[in-house]
């Protein structure tokens, strides 16, 4: 909830201000404090969410104002949402969070050092796939010239610290791969159309896993209707306080999934942030598309598959915005339990962020570092030969942390262990 444009509120200006409601909900119970990453690194009342909503408040009701200590504050939260599931009170946590984000960025309002030039060219590169392909082109070439096992094994850049975070998380470039085509028929009975979103990293990093997903959906049934001209979705605009750039994307991407009965994302930053437009723009159209978005597991959890064996043990990771912000859990075990063979082993703390967090990793490395270790010692608890996330993000910070750590794993997709065990009829 925002509060109404036009309507000030306290040290906030009239646009998108966060909704006193929300900020009122909290009773400062304290209940979300165990489950927030950074208060167990910390230990720290402003780095909990208990802390952050005084803090917002206290803007609110102009006894402070916005300053950079708090954008401080409010730069370490991951936006992961793990409080919002523990919060008694429904306090929108994510939605306050993006709206201060968002009232603090128009206004130049940032934390010492804060470094804004990293996000905003992140920011930039994303949205649009020509750029980032041209960009991954050159990190590709620096890949398979052996430039990247120079730097590497010299520690050459060990004197520039964020430099190396990013070159750190930056999985083997695939070669780009031929478009999905924009239409894919269904096998055996027809269930409807669904329309898929390719997603950023997902697309370039990860394109075998949206190959995996319209094969699945294809043989649940779903004629899989991929459009060309999708760019990107807006989730890290979203997540990092730039509304107005998340409502242009949207307004471009809702029209392209106009005819498709479940509009279908296997990234749960995007699907977060997708399910989240109506919120956001409030008008039909974002309205009824928001409706129709689902996970990929949402919906291949209601679809008979045909699997046959596969021999592993697995463990599963909750990406955040599938589990705090889409309340997306039963559904990935579900599917995975259904594969012959497969054994599946809860990971302690699976809740619990990694530390990827969209481009959180890039801008926060130490904290970020030591999230990955701890996530990376309870996945070794569990003795699994495989880690599956559905979110590009985990995939990247915790095959990075794998390789730190020196942990054997393979870490995936959950629908990449779905299409290996696909039967084909
Ligand atoms: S969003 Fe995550 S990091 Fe931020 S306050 Fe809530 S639990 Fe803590
Ligand atoms: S659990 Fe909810 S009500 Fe309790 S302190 Fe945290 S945000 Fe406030």
């Amino acid at each position: 909830m925002t509060q109404a444009t036009g309507t000030p509120l306290g040290a906030f200006d009239a646009t998108d201000a966060p909704s006193m409601d929300g900020l009122r909900a909290c009773v400062h119970c304290g209940i979300c404090l165990p489950q927030c990453p950074t208060y167990r690194v910390l230990g720290e009342e402003m780095d909990s969410p208990r802390g952050r909503v005084y803090l917002m408040r206290a803007a609110a009701e102009n006894r402070i104002g916005l300053t950079p200590t708090m954008a401080r504050h409010l730069d370490l939260c991951l936006g992961c949402r793990a409080c919002e599931t523990a919060c008694p009170s429904g306090v929108p946590f994510g939605q306050l969070l993006e709206a201060t984000r968002g009232q603090m960025e128009r206004r130049g309002i940032a934390a010492p050092g804060r470094d804004r030039s990293t996000l905003r060219f992140l920011l930039d590169v994303f949205p649009h796939p020509a750029r980032l392909g041209a960009m991954l082109h050159g990190l590709r070439m620096y890949q398979w010239s052996g430039m990247q096992a120079l730097v590497r094994g010299f520690g050459l850049l060990a004197p520039f610290k964020k430099l190396q975070a990013m070159e750190a998380l930056l999985p083997p470039v695939p070669a780009p791969t031929a478009p999905l085509p924009e239409v894919i028929a269904p096998r055996g009975p027809r269930r409807g159309r669904a329309g898929l979103l390719l997603g950023c990293a997902q697309r370039f990093f990860y394109p075998d896993v949206n190959a995996d997903t319209a094969r699945l959906l294809s043989a649940a049934g779903y004629e899989v209707v991929t459009p060309r001209s999708q760019e990107c979705c807006g989730a890290l605009h979203l997540h990092a306080g730039h509304v107005d750039e998340l409502r242009a994307m949207a307004r471009r991407l809702i029209p392209l999934f106009r005819d498709v009965d479940v509009v279908v994302a296997n990234a749960a930053g995007c699907g977060s942030a997708l399910k989240e437009y109506a919120h956001w723009l409030p008008d039909d159209a974002a309205r009824l598309f928001s409706e129709r978005v689902r996970d990929v597991s949402e919906v291949l959890a209601g679809c008979d598959l045909p699997l046959r064996p596969l021999r592993e043990t697995v463990t599963y990771h909750d990406a955040c915005h599938l589990a705090h912000g889409q309340r997306v859990r039963a559904e990935p075990r579900e599917l995975l339990r259904r594969i012959p063979g497969l054994t599946l082993v809860d990971l302690p703390d699976s809740e619990l962020c990694c530390g990827s967090a969209g481009v959180y990793n890039l801008l926060e490395p130490e904290m970020a570092g030591e999230l990955g270790r701890r996530k990376i010692a309870r996945i070794r608890e569990t003795g699994a030969r495989v880690v599956a996330a559905g979110n590009p993000g985990c995939l990247m910070q915790i095959r990075q942390h794998c390789r730190a750590q020196g942990l054997a794993v393979e870490v995936v997709h959950p629908v990449t262990l779905l299409a290996r065990a696909l039967e084909e009829r």
